[in-house]
């Protein structure tokens, strides 16, 4: 059982990224261009916004300590700083 969230079994097939390439999602490589990586990742956070496992999918990646791409609505730095607070509010 996860200590974050429930990973439930099930949810990676009803996930609206599946119905997008993964390269909206993780880049193509580190040659990316910030700005080119701002506006894709603002296009991939767009549909985990309306994605019905969103929870399930950042349960996940927190726990899994996903290095890279877009999950639940979250980019690897902003699943860190969740991370960090999640640590901080539990001591
Ligand atoms: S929240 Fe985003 S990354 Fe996660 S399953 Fe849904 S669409 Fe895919």
């Amino acid at each position: 059982m996860s200590d974050i969230g429930a990973d439930e079994p099930g949810w990676r097939e009803r996930a609206a990224c599946l119905r997008h390439p993964a390269v909206l999602f993780f880049g193509v490589d580190d040659s990316e261009a910030p700005p080119d990586r701002r506006t894709r990742e603002e296009q991939a956070k767009l549909i985990c916004r309306e994605c019905i496992v969103r929870t399930e999918c950042l349960a996940h990646a927190l726990e899994t300590r996903e290095p890279y791409g877009i999950w639940g609505g979250l980019n690897e730095v902003e699943r860190k700083a969740r991370l960090r607070a999640m640590a901080k509010a539990a001591r």
